[in-house]
Order: C-alpha cells, then structure tokens, then sequence
C-alpha cells in the first residue's frame, strides 16, 4: 500500500580522512502517498544519497526518515517494503524474461501460480508480453530496462525508487520509456520516487520536483510551480529549456531619475533600470533602492519584434530547432540573452545583426544579489 515519505531535518556527512563532505543538508520534505517525485538538479547536489537513504542503502547522519507513521530510518531495506530500479540494467544473463521479473518473488517464496499471474500482469502493462521467453541478450536496452521494472513492479511494493533508469537510453527509448514508466505509476499502489539529470523527465512525469542545490532543498512543488514561481534564480535557470535570461540591473526611484519621456512609471515609483529599458515596479521594490537586482525573463517570453519594454540584442547564433528556433545574442551591456521564436528566424536574423526584442512586465523575475526571489 503507497505511504507518504517524510524525510524530517534530513542530514548525510561523509567522511574522507579528516575532512567531512555533507552530501545532505537538512533536508526536510513530504512526499504525498501514491505520489511520483523527482530529485533534480546538477551532479553532486545529492540526489542519490537522499534516494539510497530512502532505500535504507544509507543511514542518515541526523534526522528521521518515516514512510507513513512509521519510523524507517535505521530499517534495513528488506523492511521497508521498497523496490528500486537503477541506471546499469542488472538483469541474470542466463535466466529468460520471466525468470527474471519472477526472480524477486521466488526467493520471497511465492508459488509458481502466483508468481506467473503477476509476471503476466507486469508484462502486458510494459508491453514485453511477447517478450517473456526471451533471454536478456536477445532484447534491445530499452526491452531490458523494461524486464527491470517489471522485477519492481511484481514485488507490489510501498515505495518505489528509480535512479536515472533511462540514462544509458537514446532519445526515442526515453521519450517511450517515459510513458510506461507513468502507465506503471498509474498500475500501482506505490509511491514513485524518480532520480533523474533530466528536467525534461522531471516535468512531465512528476507530481512533484524536488530540486537540490548542493545538498540543500532549493525548491519542492509541483513542476508548473518550479517553472512559474521559482523560488530563486538557481531554481529559474535550472528549469526551462534554454534556460533562464539573467539581465543585471539596478533598482531607482522615479523621481531620482526622471524618465525624459515620462512613460515609465508615476513620480516616485521604483523602476528597474538597465540595458535600455525602464521597468516600473510600483513600490514592490522600495526597500532595495540602489541596489543591484537580477532580472530573469525566459527565452520564451521575449518578443523578436518587440514588446512593451525592449532592449537591443546582437545575434550571435540562430540555432534551428525544427519547429522554433533559439537566438543566442547578447545586450549592449554584455549579459546574455536567448530568445525562443519560430522556425523562420533562421532566415530573419543574422549573425552581427542587432534587433529590438520586447517583453512584458507581467514575464518577469526579480532576484536579488543572494539569487533570493524579490518580485514575479
Ligand atoms: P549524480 O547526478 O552525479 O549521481 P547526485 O546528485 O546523485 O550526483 P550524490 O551521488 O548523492 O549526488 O553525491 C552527493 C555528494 O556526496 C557528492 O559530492 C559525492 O561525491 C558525495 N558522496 C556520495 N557518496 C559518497 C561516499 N560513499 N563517500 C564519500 N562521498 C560521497
């Protein structure tokens, strides 16, 4: 039956010598039951060890780790009830498809009967039906990786934890791996824990992303939330593809510098000045008044043809992607700025070529110099 994961103040040291790495840093996060979660974020940011602690493969350095009521956190794993499927496909090369998905029961002691009931359920929900008399090197990675988690799933179990089981995958095998690994979801009473480097597979498979930023919690919602409240700009430059625009500027009153046109904004508003344009912002700002903020604007949100504030933006790079296209620039100030547009820009904009992009104010993010979130 699917259990809540709650990690309580999560803590993982390990030690080399004499120095102390913390791997996890006071992590505290609820996983809902039945849910499917994803860790994110860069290597090292402590995705698996959080994962191998759920797993009972680690013990945290401080802190509880319950599934349900229950107080897991010195279980060994053949306690806990978890199954787990990981990136190298461990499959025995010498017993056929079905030995394999059954190998976990069998040494649970389940009869033969049983033990082929469920193998035939697992294979029909990850379409390997016909592939169950097979040996493992008869199948291609994707078919194998599909033999793992069908050994998962016969295993009913109330956890179910994934380490980037796609990784070694191409493309393709991803993009319909991604969809059994959800028809799975949906057939068990389990809740999903998913490690993965890919946002892609974080977005679109998961109730909930937990990103990790150096073994801190960076942010833990729904992926829609990550995307259009992020917490910080790591959180907003690591979700999204490309990723987030990061423009420096800074924050003025209006009436210390007085717009010539008097367009941008009322007398005494905060504005965020810098490359080009004037942004105002009401008063959401006043507490940082002459200091240096970080405006985020996603590529997507940038207009090639302008916009109610605009900004020049030499192309360096127009990059086809089939159905849009990203223009690689860079402001006159020197940051960075992709702009997501459609297939046809290729032909438009060239290379040394500078144009007016636009935004709104409603696309924009303001962080301030720690990364903190200051305005949406
Ligand atoms: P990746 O995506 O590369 O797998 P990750 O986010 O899963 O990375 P972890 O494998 O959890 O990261 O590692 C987090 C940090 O802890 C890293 O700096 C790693 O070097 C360190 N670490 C992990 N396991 C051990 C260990 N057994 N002994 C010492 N340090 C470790």
């Amino acid at each position: 039956m699917a259990r809540a994961i709650h990690l309580d103040n999560v803590t993982k040291e390990f030690r080399t010598g004499s120095t102390t790495h913390v791997a996890v840093d006071d992590v505290s996060l609820e996983i809902p039951e039945g849910s499917f979660a994803t860790f994110v974020g860069p290597s090292g940011c402590g995705k698996t060890t959080t994962l191998r602690m759920i797993a009972g493969l680690e013990t945290p350095t401080s802190g509880t780790i319950r599934f349900g009521d229950t107080d897991v956190t010195d279980l060994p794993p053949q306690r806990r009830n978890v199954a787990m499927v990981f990136q190298s496909i461990a499959l025995y090369p010498h017993m056929s498809v079905r030995e394999n998905i059954g190998y976990g029961l069998k040494i649970h002691g389940v009869d033969r009967a049983d033990r082929n009931e469920r193998i035939e359920e697992a294979a029909e929900t990850l379409r390997i039906t016909d592939q169950l008399d097979k040996m493992p090197a008869e199948l291609s990675g994707g078919q194998q990786q599909r033999v793992a988690l069908g050994g998962a799933f016969v295993q009913d179990p109330d956890v179910l934890l994934l380490d980037e089981p796609m990784s070694d995958l191409d493309a393709k095998l991803k993009a319909e791996l991604r969809v059994e690994v959800q028809r799975l979801h949906q057939e068990m009473d389990a809740t999903v824990v998913y490690v993965t480097h890919d946002q892609t597979e974080a977005m679109t498979m998961s109730d909930y992303v937990v990103l990790l930023e150096d073994g801190h919690l960076a942010q833990f919602d729904p992926p829609m939330t990550l995307f259009d409240r992020p917490s910080s700009s790591y959180v907003a430059s690591f979700i999204g593809t490309p990723a987030t625009n990061t423009l420096a500027c800074t924050v003025e009153r209006t009436s210390d510098a007085p717009d010539a046109a008097g367009t941008s904004g009322t007398d005494g508003e905060c504005v965020v000045v810098g490359h080009g344009f004037r942004l105002p912002v009401g008063d959401a700002l006043s507490a940082h008044v002459g200091e240096r903020v970080t405006l985020g604007i996603r590529p997507q949100y940038i207009h090639p043809d302008g916009g109610a504030y605009s900004l020049d933006v030499e192309v360096e790079v127009v990059e086809p992607l089939g159905t849009e296209a990203v223009i690689h620039g860079r402001t006159a100030e020197g940051d960075r700025l992709d702009v997501v547009t459609d297939s046809h820009a290729v032909e438009r904009f060239a290379p040394g070529e500078t144009f007016r992009a636009g935004f709104d104010r409603t696309d924009v993010f303001v962080f301030g110099p720690d990364g903190e979130t200051l305005l949406f």
